[in-house]
């Protein structure tokens, strides 16, 4: 059998049956970091103690890898719906990271021909996974300092009556809290449901899980990726029981693995840990930030995530990016995503931020 990748059979087979707009995709790159300084995609920076992972360890011991998982782990749920504040009146559903959530959704939705709207830029998943599904993805581009331009959302909801509308809150890549009230207008005008993803709530401190009693067709993300979970991949979903219910139907049963449940247990057992560990993100956000802020050429943008995103001088995003890797410090080039001379560094531990710092600096100085 002819095992190469391409020749000509495969490839007619191929155009013929692949979706034309699934060809026209490029599979998302994730940069290699081995040996690297990794400031690039939001991970908190912080190991477990020997002894917690020594604890963690004995827990494992005791799952059973010859059983499906539990399809609605009650414990694990009620632990969750502590931790992230969900009213007892509104419906909790796990995914396997919020990424699958947003796919699920929007599985539920897709209808040829019908859209799905958010902030442009904002969490580049939201528009792959529309084109995945077969719904045409709108962005509203946001004002130069990346606030919500809240007229052009209205009207735009106006003249395309998504389907969806997805806000992320604070925003990726800026790191900026649009304000609750351009939120509530967002909510108030959309026709179909509103998804808020607060990805970033550790850091932001802020949340609209008061306002699901308002609005019956808002739904609310959260993840554990993002304050110290990535590796687990859970993500939580919260809302109106009746609309959760309808989602509940698409979501594969078996969606959060065992380990992956008996450690999100374990770790909620360590919340105190991972508040500690976010406490100390933010704390070392505003030392970054100030830091960042006094290099002479770049533009600083406030952050309430566990990033900050900048403007290096016209033209030098690249040279800077490219400068910082050969020293070897990997943050994000924003280029690809439409912004030119933006880039975006994740708030490591101290040394870390320290090692970017100066890195920059040096950088800079060339
Ligand atoms: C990182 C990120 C996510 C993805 O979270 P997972 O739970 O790891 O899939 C979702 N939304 C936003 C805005 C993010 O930045």
């Amino acid at each position: 059998m002819n095992t190469s990748s391409r020749d000509a059979r495969t490839d007619d087979r191929i155009a013929d049956w692949v979706r034309p707009q699934i060809r026209a995709l490029r599979a998302y790159h994730v940069q290699l970091a081995a040996g690297l300084i990794k400031l690039d995609a939001m991970e908190n920076p912080y190991a477990w103690p020997p002894e917690v992972v020594d604890e963690w360890s004995a827990t494992l011991r005791e799952v059973s890898l010859n059983r499906y998982p539990d399809p609605a782990p009650q414990a694990l749920m009620a632990s969750l719906r502590e931790f992230a504040g969900v009213p007892t009146d509104a419906a909790l559903m796990l995914g396997n990271g919020s990424d699958e959530l947003i796919q699920l959704i929007m599985l539920a939705l897709a209808v040829p021909g019908r859209k799905v709207l958010a902030a442009d830029p904002a969490f580049s998943m939201y528009r792959m996974i529309s084109l995945f599904v077969g719904l045409e993805f709108i962005g509203v581009p946001l004002r130069a300092d990346f606030d919500l331009d809240i007229e052009a959302m209205l009207a735009a909801i106006a003249e395309h009556r998504p389907a969806m509308v997805l806000i992320d809150r604070p925003n990726n890549p800026s790191g900026r809290l649009f304000a609750a009230a351009d939120v509530r207008r967002v909510i108030e005008a959309a026709p179909g449901l509103v998804v808020v993803d607060e990805a970033y709530q550790p850091f932001s401190g802020e949340t609209v899980m008061p306002w699901l009693r308002e609005y019956p067709h808002l739904l609310i993300l959260r993840t554990l990726s993002k304050m110290g979970l990535a590796g687990l991949r859970l993500g939580l979903l919260v809302g109106n029981p009746a609309w959760m219910a309808e989602l509940d139907k698409i979501r594969l049963p078996y969606n959060i693995n065992v380990l992956t449940q008996a450690s999100a247990r374990f770790a909620l057992g360590h919340s105190k840990m991972l508040e500690e560990q976010a406490a100390r993100i933010r704390a070392d956000r505003e030392y970054l930030y100030q830091s960042m802020a006094a290099m002479p050429g770049l533009k600083v943008q406030p952050s309430r995530a566990n990033f900050i995103l900048f403007r290096t001088p016209a033209g030098q995003g690249e040279r800077i990016f490219a400068g910082l890797l050969a020293r070897r410090v990997l943050i994000k080039n924003l280029a690809g995503a439409g912004l030119p001379d933006c880039l975006r560094v994740t708030v490591g531990t101290p040394e870390e931020n320290l090692a970017f710092l100066a890195a920059l600096a040096a950088v800079l100085q060339e």
